[in-house]
C-alpha cells in the first residue's frame, strides 16, 4: 500500500498526464503541482520508481506504470466519492469539500468508500463535476470542452470545474456558474483572452479570464 504521500504524488502525476493518457511529464511539473522543492520531487520520483509505481526515462520524464496507474486511479476515486457524499449528504460547500476530504482520505476503508457510493446511488461525478471512477478503475466517457474553446451564442451546460482554489469555487458559485447551470457565450477575446458569458438562470453577464476559462468545461445542449 502506498502511503500517504505516495498516494499524493500519484494522484498529482495521474493529473498532470491528462487523467487518461500517458504523455510523459518532467519532474519540475511534478514538483510545481505538488507544492514541493525539485530535489524532494526528484526523490520521491525515485522512490516510486523502485516501487514499481513509475517508468522514469531520460529527457523525456515520468509516467505511472500499469500498477501507479491503477492505485491513482484507486486514490481519486475515493476522492471525489468522499467528496461527493460531503456535499450531498451533509451539505458541505463545494469551496469547502476538498480541505475536509484532505484531512479524511487516507484512512477511510474501501469498504466504507463503497457504502458511501451505494448511499449516493452511484455517482459519476463530484461536487466539482470531475468523473468518478467506478470499482474497475474506469472512468465514464466522454470528453468534456472547455469555454476556451466552446462554441458561441448557443446555451451550454456547466459540467466540470476543474482544480481550482476555494475562493475562486466560491466566487464562481455566488455568480450562478457550477455544474448543472446553463450559460451563454456572448464573445471570446483571441489569443487566449478573456470571455464574455451569460448565466441564464438570471440573465447576468460577466466577464471571466481566458485562464479561468480553461477551467470551466461545458456540454452542449441537446
Ligand atoms: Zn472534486
Amino acid at each position: 500500500m502506498p502511503s500517504e504521500s505516495e498516494e499524493n504524488y500519484l494522484r498529482a502525476i495521474w493529473k498532470l498526464t491528462g487523467e487518461d493518457s500517458d504523455e510523459w511529464i518532467s519532474t519540475g511539473q511534478v514538483a510545481d503541482r505538488v507544492g514541493v522543492s525539485p530535489p524532494s520531487a526528484t526523490s520521491m520520483v525515485q522512490q516510486l520508481c523502485e516501487r514499481g509505481w513509475l517508468h522514469h526515462k531520460r529527457y523525456q520524464g515520468v509516467r505511472l506504470t500499469v500498477e501507479g496507474r491503477e492505485l491513482a486511479v484507486q486514490t481519486v476515486r475515493r476522492h471525489r466519492i468522499l467528496e461527493t457524499y460531503l456535499a450531498t449528504i451533509l451539505g458541505i460547500s463545494w469551496d469547502r469539500v476538498d480541505a475536509e476530504v484532505e484531512r479524511l482520505e487516507h484512512s477511510v476503508s474501501d469498504e466504507v468508500i463503497c457504502r458511501m457510493e451505494e448511499a449516493l446511488d452511484f455517482p459519476d461525478r463530484d461536487p466539482h463535476g470531475s468523473p468518478i471512477p467506478d470499482r474497475q478503475g474506469r472512468l465514464p466517457g466522454g470528453v468534456d470542452l472547455n469555454l476556451a474553446q466552446a462554441p458561441l451564442s448557443i446555451e451550454l451546460k456547466v459540467v466540470r470545474v476543474v482544480d481550482a482554489l476555494p475562493e475562486v469555487l466560491n466566487w464562481l458559485g455566488e455568480r450562478g456558474i457550477k455544474p448543472g447551470e446553463v450559460v451563454f457565450l456572448e464573445a471570446r477575446e483571441p489569443a487566449g483572452g478573456p470571455v464574455l458569458l451569460r448565466v441564464v438562470k438570471d440573465d447576468r453577464s460577466l466577464a471571466i479570464s481566458g485562464d479561468l476559462s480553461r477551467s470551466i468545461c461545458v456540454k452542449e445542449i441537446a
